[in-house]
């Protein structure tokens, strides 16, 4: 239960003959019988009566219409107070409801406690349901998760830190004569880079979490017929999609979830980009740069034998530059002379990881990641997956993950740059203030159900005050 009454003027402002207040909570049948000194109210029944001031004066006259909890637009117990459309008399009438225990409602708590209640329909809800679901699932998911966690304590521990930085720095803006000299002695420099740091690494783990949580998504990109379906079956130990020799035939994006040392990736095997005059195929290739928008890695899978070919080239030209690529030469039991061969000799293996070596020097002098496999015979498969976890950002050797959300990670981002900009201007208190206030109040979204509220107080704030 919602242990706050709440009250506002439920009409438009201005001149009108009636104006209308409404008062939701626990308490609003007492605040209709001390405002009006009557003993009873029926649900749904509009009842005239005077409306008293705390010292017993008219202040107006109306009708009272209460509505008994849970049959009322907010589900709570609600009274509607219809007096005359004053803003005068509306404001004393408001100052009224205060006196006897309410406070202002703020912009669309009224529905947001209908939807908490569960009262407003799918129609009245439909623009705002998607945006609330997703967001009330992933708070509920990290209020168990994360607030009795090592996230939440880690973010406190950061916040702890803000709240002391602002308390001085605030106090210190009431003494502009000594404000520099102060900061300095209070080695507020410090104090911030201490936090950069601290915050990083923060957003480190975070990024780990979130990728925990929601796996990365790996895009496949290559053409056609190197191999790339052969490559997706291989790392997700099963047939999922369909593989010919005849090329083009991966027409559209299949999606699959593979585990990389238990961290989920969705590996999106992409229509064989190449030039082409099929229609459907052109479709196919427009969804793969569709899908590489959201990628956190692209596998440029090439033919050994051919190596990069100009085509590849041209194709990698529009691909976003800041998602890391990493190039697979498939079919490398080709390249030595086939499968059975390597099985059985020893030193081909070994030749192969020297030309490898040569290889490698090459592709790091131009600052490349090349990796050779065999999809087919499962051969480089291992170094794969592990290049693939090195490049997506995860460090098999930090103990210290926590299950995190997107929301997190993206208040965090935001956290560090305003840390950041209070860093950078750390002598200029007005800005280092600011910074401050807006790191601490994108930090404080994360924390526990208070963040819930606060988000569906974004989302309902868009509506207006009343409502
Ligand atoms: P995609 O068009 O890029 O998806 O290529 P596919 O996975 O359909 O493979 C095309 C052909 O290459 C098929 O006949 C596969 O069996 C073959 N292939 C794929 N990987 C290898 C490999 O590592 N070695 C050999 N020898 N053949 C392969």
């Amino acid at each position: 239960m919602n242990l706050d009454n709440i009250s506002a003027i439920a009409t438009a402002p201005g001149y009108s003959g009636v104006g209308i207040i409404r008062v939701s909570g626990h308490a609003a049948l007492k605040i209709a019988l001390a405002l009006t000194k009557k003993n009873v109210f029926i649900h749904k029944l509009a009842t005239y009566c005077d409306f008293y001031s705390n010292d017993g004066e008219i202040l107006d006259s109306g009708l009272i219409i209460y509505f008994k909890a849970p049959h009322s637009f907010t589900g709570e117990e609600v009274i509607e107070i219809h007096g005359h459309g004053s803003p005068v008399v509306l404001q004393m009438l408001i100052k009224r409801t205060l006196e006897l225990g309410c406070r202002l409602a703020t912009p669309g708590e009224f529905s947001q406690r209908a939807y908490l209640n569960g009262k407003i329909d799918l129609i009245q809800a439909e623009s705002i349901i998607d945006l609330i679901h997703a967001e009330s699932e992933a708070t509920a998911k990290s209020a168990i998760k994360s607030l009795k966690g090592r996230f939440s304590e880690q973010i406190e521990q950061i916040n702890q830190q803000l709240i002391n930085l602002r308390m001085f720095v605030e106090a210190t803006l009431d003494f502009p004569d000594e404000d520099i000299e102060f900061i300095a002695n209070a080695k507020i420099h410090d104090k911030l880079n201490a936090l950069v740091t601290e915050i990083n690494q923060l957003l480190a783990n975070t990024k780990q979490g979130v990728l925990l949580n929601n796996g990365a998504d790996i895009v496949i990109i290559g053409r056609p017929n190197v191999g790339k379906s052969s490559l997706l079956n291989t790392l997700a130990n099963e047939d999922i999609a369909i593989v010919t020799d005849i090329a083009g035939t991966t027409r559209d994006i299949i999606k699959e979830k593979i585990i990389i040392n238990g961290i989920a990736f969705n590996v999106i095997d992409t229509a064989g980009i190449r030039i082409t005059t099929d229609i459907v195929e052109q479709l196919g290739i427009k969804r793969t740069f569709t899908a590489l928008k959201n990628a956190a890695l692209c596998l440029v899978l090439v033919d050994a034998n051919t190596g990069v070919t100009a085509e590849d080239e041209s194709i990698l030209q529009q691909i976003p530059q800041n998602i890391p690529r990493l190039f697979v030469h498939n079919k490398i039991d080709l390249l030595i002379g086939g499968y059975d061969q390597l099985q059985k000799l020893d030193f081909v293996k070994e030749t192969f990881i020297q030309t490898y070596e040569v290889n490698a020097k090459i592709h790091r002098a131009v600052n490349q990641i090349h990796v050779y496999i065999s999809a087919k015979s499962k051969i480089g498969i291992d170094q794969l997956r592990s290049k693939i976890l090195s490049l997506v950002g995860f460090d098999n050797n930090n103990h210290d993950i926590f299950v995190a959300r997107t929301r997190h990670l993206n208040a965090i981002e935001l956290a560090v740059e305003h840390i950041q900009g209070a860093f950078n201007n750390w002598d200029n208190l007005e800005v280092l203030a600011e910074e401050l206030r807006y790191a601490h109040n994108k930090l404080s979204e994360i924390t526990g159900e208070f963040s819930s509220d606060d988000l569906l107080g974004e989302i309902f704030s868009k509506f207006c005050i009343g409502k």
